[in-house]
């Protein structure tokens, strides 16, 4: 871990955060819980609920993972197959966004 993050973590701890064994879908820097709510130190980003990653992280995640398979997948069968399940997973993040 870069310097800056170990700095920005321990400012939380000092906060009287709680380091969480979740990590931030942006930086992979660990994420932090006060006041029941989930944030990251390192870039800002604030989650949801807490302590759970959400839906939408576990999605997110999901879809990471698909397109790095997207990106080295040579197989047409294969790739038509990972296309659509990278479809149906933004359909679900954007219905989680409208409600
Ligand atoms: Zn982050």
């Amino acid at each position: 871990m870069p310097e800056k993050k170990i700095d920005k973590a321990v400012e939380a701890l000092f906060s009287g955060a709680r380091m969480l064994s979740i990590h931030c879908a942006e930086c992979r820097g660990p994420l932090f819980e006060k006041d029941g709510k989930v944030f990251c130190p390192t870039c800002g980003v604030r989650g949801g609920e807490a302590p759970d990653e959400g839906l939408e992280g576990t999605l997110r995640r999901k879809l990471e993972e698909l397109k790095a398979r997207l990106e080295t997948e040579k197989d047409h069968e294969q790739l038509m197959r990972t296309l659509k399940e990278i479809d149906a997973l933004v359909e679900v993040l954007r219905k989680l966004r409208s409600t």
